[in-house]
């Protein structure tokens, strides 16, 4: 075994330790967390306006934290399909 060393890249670079996990999950709230803060109030609506964002995304509800009409219904719908697909698991019913 060879003694490597673990940084904030480590994880992206495939290590799944301990040390690197909570780094990059720090990370990761530190990102969302600047992206919460960065978004602007539009019709009511705290929407993500960075220009690389795409809307209508279930990942952009969760990590931009943008409400817009696209994300939140892609949110919603994700959250149906859950809980249908637990519905059916708990019924032993698997749709197709
Ligand atoms: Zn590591
Ligand atoms: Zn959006």
């Amino acid at each position: 075994m060879t003694e490597t060393s673990h940084t904030a890249t480590s994880y992206s670079h495939g290590c799944r330790c301990g040390p690197c996990r909570r780094l990059h999950a720090r990370k990761v709230a530190t990102l969302r967390a600047r992206r919460r803060a960065d978004r602007t109030l539009i019709n009511g609506r705290l929407v993500a306006v960075e220009p690389t964002v795409v809307h209508g995304l279930y990942s952009t509800y969760i990590n931009w934290s943008c409400r817009c009409p696209e994300c939140t219904t892609a949110q919603r719908d994700r959250r149906i399909a859950v809980a249908n697909q637990r519905r059916a698991e708990r019924d032993g019913i698997v749709e197709a």
